[in-house]
């Protein structure tokens, strides 16, 4: 290792020391970013909606807005996949509260229902669909009660399961499995030494056992996607230290060699094929295709209902007095849509997967390893998205940012070109031809490029 290498870990293993060091200012903090998300998600809900004439910047409500869903989301994502999951460990208001009423909570074991690893994939669906079929980032009502029941239900699992523990962040927070996701490339993990482990007990016999709210197996502990970053274990054993890695590493060599089917699943249907429809299917014409066929149906069938019918706002959008209502035609589409994007994905990535499993003559648990070199385009496909929210959120009060499409399209194409480089890295794990692998990795370079020019011509249109 360089010299300029070793002072620029040596320079991180201090901050982890740092964060073990402030924890009590950390949890000063935590009470901070309570409040604040305790006024975000309330003060909205107390004024009278923004007419044309409030922006952000003289606009209580639409400040809130623009913090939640244009600063907030999508740079929360940026962060995790620049520096890992530290929002969670440090800043996280919902971990915090689950952790406190933990410490105060009755302290059961956890059931065996949650710890079903299909959790982070069907939490963070059904609140994503919810939250478009209400129109979450428009309106504080469906925001207040999506992300309030959230933390209610956080400071309930961490009330009765655990103790000092963030049960409700490990098993079912519903971004708990993105953030997992996405954190795999930050080239930032606490990174534990099986030798120094080893030594450091026998030198320093039976240490005190480390708190790890997310209750990770620390001796243990594959990559960064499960560890919320919070420091607590920086110097244990002489065997932990906050360190920089290579970003492909864990993907390649690491925990992507153990990948699950509900982590293909979480990258291959959902952030591939879900949230670029959640995201943008207010502008797209297929949505508009997949309505106006609907209404024609209802017509054909002298169905009135469907077209007319208005559900209370927290079931499906209804606000007539923005002229914006969503009718039981406009959820159907929406949901047709989302169904068929999800299978578009499916079978987009799934059989070249399938063929470059078997050319790399290999089976089974392969093809999970081979979709984790798609966790760059879908971290990036998911920032580009939410980014999104931010550049119409200004738009809509006449701040145009220069080149946000073209960055946009930047980091989808530089996503895209490392999830094909990673295909490339994984293959030569089993097959060490150089004409196999290239074969494998053209093969998959035709879904990832055709993805990455259909989401930026559809963000670009
Ligand atoms: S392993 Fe646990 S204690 Fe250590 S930094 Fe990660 S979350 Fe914190």
């Amino acid at each position: 290792m360089t010299s300029s290498a070793s002072s620029a870990q040596a320079l991180v293993a201090r901050f982890g020391d740092l964060l073990l060091r402030y924890q009590a200012a950390i949890r000063r903090l935590q009470w901070v970013m309570v409040v604040i998300y305790a006024c975000l998600l309330t003060v909205p809900l107390l004024l009278p909606r923004p007419t044309h004439t409030d922006y952000v910047w003289n606009n209580v409500a639409r400040f809130a807005q623009f913090v939640f869903w244009g600063v907030w989301w999508p740079f929360i994502i940026l962060a995790t996949a620049l520096v890992g999951r530290f929002w969670c460990g440090i800043l996280c208001p919902e971990g915090a509260l689950s952790e406190f009423a933990s410490q105060r909570g009755a302290g059961r074991a956890i059931p065996g229902w949650m710890k079903w690893s299909g959790w982070p994939v069907v939490s963070f669906v059904s609140t994503t669909v919810y939250g478009q079929l209400t129109s979450i980032y428009q309106y504080p009502k469906p925001a207040a009660l999506l992300l309030g029941g959230s933390t209610f239900a956080a400071i309930i699992i961490g009330a009765r399961y655990g103790k000092a523990k963030r049960v409700w962040c490990r098993f079912l927070c519903p971004v708990n499995g993105v953030f997992g996701t996405v954190s795999k490339i930050a080239p930032l993990h606490f990174r534990v030494d099986p030798d120094g482990w080893r030594a450091g007990a026998q030198q320093q016999g039976r240490s005190n056992a480390v708190n790890c709210a997310p209750l990770i197996p620390i001796k243990t502990m594959q990559g960064a996607s499960a560890c919320h970053m919070c420091g607590r274990c920086s110097g244990y054993r002489g065997a932990i230290r906050l360190s920089w890695r290579n970003p492909a590493r864990d993907i390649v060599h690491g925990s992507g060699r153990l990948a699950s089917t509900w982590e293909t699943v979480l990258i291959v249907p959902v952030l591939l094929g879900l949230v670029p429809a959640a995201l943008h299917w207010s502008d797209s014409g297929l949505f508009r295709m997949i309505r106006l066929w609907l209404v024609e149906r209802c017509l054909d069938l002298h169905l009135a209902w469907p077209l007319s019918l208005r559900l209370p706002w927290w079931i499906l959008t209804d606000y007539p007095l923005e002229n914006d209502v969503m009718t039981s035609v406009d959820a159907g589409a929406l949901l047709v849509l989302l169904s068929v994007s999800v299978a578009a994905a499916t079978i987009i990535f799934g059989i070249p997967l399938a063929t470059c499993t078997m050319i790399l003559r290999m089976r089974g648990r392969f093809l999970h390893h081979l979709a984790q070199a798609l966790i760059p385009l879908g971290s990036a496909c998911l920032f580009s998205g939410l980014l999104s929210l931010t550049v119409s959120q200004l738009r809509s009060d006449g701040v145009i940012i220069p080149y946000s499409d073209l960055f946009r399209g930047g980091i989808v194409l530089a996503a895209a070109g490392w999830s094909a480089a990673l295909v490339f890295q994984i293959g030569a794990l089993c097959d060490t031809r150089l004409a196999t692998r290239m074969c494998a990795t053209l093969i998959m370079a035709v879904p990832i490029t055709s993805f990455s020019v259909a989401w930026i011509a559809a963000f670009l249109s």
